[in-house]
C-alpha cells in the first residue's frame, strides 16, 4: 500500500490544542521555535491559535508573518460566527479573514446535545453558523477546514444532523471537514462505523480525524480513520494537551510511514523525530517519558543478558523496527542479568577499549563480576549509565579523574530563627595545586556542588554547563550481610544529553558526594561526543 506523501497531510495542534494540557506553556519566541522545528520535521499545517486571544498570540502571529518555513503552512483557528451576526460583522471572522495565515480551521459544533443545551441555537441556526462562516471565509481566499467538534458523540445521538453539519461545510466551500473525537471516548470499531456512512454520505470531500486519548485509543482511532479514507490526521507532539491528551503526532507519523507504507517524509527528515520529540519536552519542561513509543530512552532498550545476546546476532528479534529509522538508538541496560555480550556492546558504543593485550571476552568478563560484587551491595545501574561507563574506563585504564580528593565535612546548623544552613568544606588537588573550598547550601549535596565547583570549576570551564535536574534517594534494607544502607540517583544533564549515576553507603551524605561526582566526572569525560547547547541544533 505505497501511496505518495500528499495522501495523508499531517497537522499539528501542539501550539493550540497541546496548550490546554496542566502546567503547560510557551513564550512566543519559543513557539516560533515549535513551528520551525516543526517544518523541518516536514509536517504541512501547523495551527498556531487564534490571532488575538491576547496579546502572546498577537506576538506569535507578528513574529511567525514575517517567517520564511521550508514547507508548512500556518493555520489559524477560530469559531463559526456568533448566533446573532452576520459572518461579515463577526469580529472573530474578521480578524481571521484579515490574518496572514493561508489556512483558517473553524470549530463548529456538529454533536446535538450541543447545539442545544450548550450553544441553545435551533439545529437550522447552527447549520448556518457552519455554512455561513465557511463561506465567507472562503470568499476571502482562505483554505478553510472544518473541524467538527463533538462529531462522534453527535453522530452516536444523531447521525442524520451530523452529517447535515459537515454537509452544510462542504457545501459552503470548505477544503476538508475533519471529524473531531473532542470527549476522546470512541473505540476504533465505532469509528469505522462511522467513517464508513461519512464517506458514503459526503462523495468527495476530503476527511480528517482529531482525536484525545482519554480511552487510550486516539492514535489508534486516528490510523483507523486513515483506512477508512481519512487523509489528514491532526495531533499534537508527544501527545500533549488537556485530561489525557491529544492523539500523539510522533508516534503516528511513525506508524503511518514504518508500518502502514504511506512515504510522508524523506529518510533523514523521519530520523529527525526523537530530536524533535524530546526538543518539544525540553522547551515545554517536561521529563521526555522514557516509555514513549518509536522516540523514548527506553524504547529500544534490552535488559536479560538473551535480548541483549539475541539483538546483537540479528535486530529483528527484539526490535519491531529499527531504532535509527527514528532518530532513536539502542539502549543496552546493565543489570545483574546481562552477561559479557551487553558490556561489549556497552564499551563500543562509549568508545571504552579493553587494555592493551586484553580481548574484549575477558575485560567484558572482568566488568560484569564487577557490576555483580556492587549490585550485591546496593549498586543498580539500570538507571545510572552515567556511573556504568566510568566503571568500564576504571576496569579499562582510561578513567582519568578531575581532581584528587583530600577529605570533605558537611556541617549542618539550625538556627533559632527557624533556618537550616549547610555549609561543606573540601579538601583535594586538582592540576597539580592543593585547593580548600568551602561553600554555603540548601541542603548538603547543593554545598558540596557549589564547593566542588568553586575549587575546580576554574580548571573546567565547561563544569558550569551541567546541571543537576534530579535528586532521588531510597533506603534499602534488603542487601545482605550489611545493615541498612542508602541509594542515591542523580539525574544530570548538559541541555543536550541527560545521564544517571550512583552511590551507596550507610551515610546518606556519602552516598551522595559518589553520585554527585560521578555525574560531573561522566560530564566532563574527555572523548564524550560534543554537544551542541540546546537551541543551536538546526538552528532552532
Ligand atoms: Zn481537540
Amino acid at each position: 500500500m505505497s501511496t505518495n506523501r500528499n495522501r495523508i497531510e499531517l497537522y499539528d495542534a501542539t501550539l493550540r490544542d497541546g496548550m490546554g494540557g496542566g502546567g503547560l506553556t510557551l513564550t512566543a519566541e519559543e513557539k516560533l521555535r515549535v513551528v520551525h522545528a516543526l517544518d523541518e520535521l516536514g509536517v504541512d499545517l501547523i495551527e498556531a491559535g487564534f490571532p488575538s486571544s491576547n496579546p502572546k498570540e498577537l506576538e506569535l502571529f507578528a513574529l511567525l508573518e514575517r517567517e520564511t518555513l521550508s514547507h508548512a503552512q500556518i493555520a489559524a483557528f477560530g469559531m463559526t460566527r456568533r448566533r446573532d451576526a452576520a459572518a461579515e460583522r463577526d469580529e472573530g471572522l474578521r480578524v481571521l479573514a484579515e490574518c496572514f495565515a493561508p489556512v483558517c480551521t473553524i470549530v463548529g459544533k456538529a454533536s446535538v446535545l450541543h447545539v442545544e443545551k450548550v450553544v441553545r441555537v435551533s439545529r437550522e441556526q447552527n447549520l448556518a453558523m457552519i455554512a455561513d462562516s465557511v463561506r465567507f471565509l472562503a470568499a476571502q481566499g482562505k483554505r478553510v477546514l472544518l473541524d467538527a467538534e463533538h462529531f462522534f458523540d453527535g453522530f452516536a445521538l444523531d447521525p442524520g444532523y451530523a452529517l447535515d453539519c459537515l454537509r452544510a461545510a462542504a457545501e459552503a466551500g470548505a477544503e476538508r471537514v475533519v471529524l473531531c473525537d473532542t470527549n476522546g471516548g470512541s473505540l476504533p470499531s465505532f469509528i469505522r462505523t462511522a467513517f464508513a456512512v461519512v464517506s458514503e454520505a459526503l462523495g468527495g470531500t476530503p476527511l480528517g480525524i482529531h482525536t484525545h486519548d482519554d480511552s487510550g485509543c486516539a492514535v489508534a482511532n486516528a490510523l483507523t480513520a486513515v483506512e477508512c479514507g481519512a487523509t489528514q490526521v491532526q495531533g499534537t507532539v508527544n501527545g500533549v494537551g488537556e485530561r489525557t491528551g491529544n492523539a500523539n503526532l510522533i508516534t503516528m507519523i511513525a506508524d503511518l510511514q514504518l508500518k502502514m507504507g504511506f512515504e510522508l517524509l524523506p529518510a533523514e527528515r523521519l530520523a529527525l523525530l526523537t530530536e524533535t520529540a524530546h526538543f518539544v519536552d525540553e522547551l515545554l519542561n517536561r521529563a521526555p517519558n522514557p516509555a514513549q513509543p518509536y522516540v523514548g530512552k527506553h524504547a529500544f532498550a534490552h535488559k536479560a543478558g538473551l535480548h541483549a545476546a539475541g539483538v546483537q546476532a540479528d535486530a529483528s528479534t527484539f526490535e519491531h523496527v529499527d531504532p535509527e529509522l527514528v532518530g532513536n538508538a539502542r539502549e543496552v541496560i546493565v543489570s545483574e542479568l546481562s552477561g559479557k555480550g551487553t558490556v561489549i556492546e556497552k564499551a563500543a558504543q562509549a568508545g571504552v577499549l579493553p587494555p592493551a593485550g586484553e580481548l574484549d571476552e575477558s575485560f567484558a568478563q572482568r566488568v560484569v563480576e564487577r557490576v555483580k560484587e556492587l549490585e550485591h551491595r546496593g549498586f543498580q545501574f539500570e538507571a545510572a549509565d552515567g556511573s556504568f561507563e566510568l566503571l568500564m574506563r576504571k576496569e579499562a585504564g582510561s578513567y582519568e579523574p578531575l581532581f584528587r580528593l583530600e577529605s570533605w565535612r558537611v556541617l549542618v546548623e539550625k538556627r533559632t530563627d527557624g533556618k537550616v544552613v549547610t555549609e561543606a568544606t573540601i579538601k583535594g588537588w586538582v592540576g597539580g595545586e592543593r585547593f580548600v573550598r568551602t561553600a554555603e547550601g540548601n541542603g548538603p549535596v547543593h554545598a558540596l556542588d557549589a564547593a566542588l565547583r568553586d575549587a575546580i570549576g576554574e580548571i573546567h570551564p565547561h563544569l558550569r554547563d551541567i546541571e543537576l535536574v534530579n535528586f532521588k534517594v531510597r533506603i534499602l534494607d534488603e542487601t545482605k550481610g550489611t545493615g541498612a544502607v542508602t541509594r542515591v540517583l542523580i539525574d544530570a544533564s548538559d541541555g543536550h544529553d541527560v545521564w544517571g549515576s550512583i552511590g551507596v553507603s550507610e551515610n546518606v551524605i556519602a552516598a551522595s558526594w559518589d553520585a554527585l561526582v560521578d555525574s560531573l566526572e561522566y560530564g566532563m569525560q574527555p572523548g564524550r561526543r560534543p554537544t551542541p547547547a540546546p537551541g543551536t541544533v538546526g538552528g532552532r
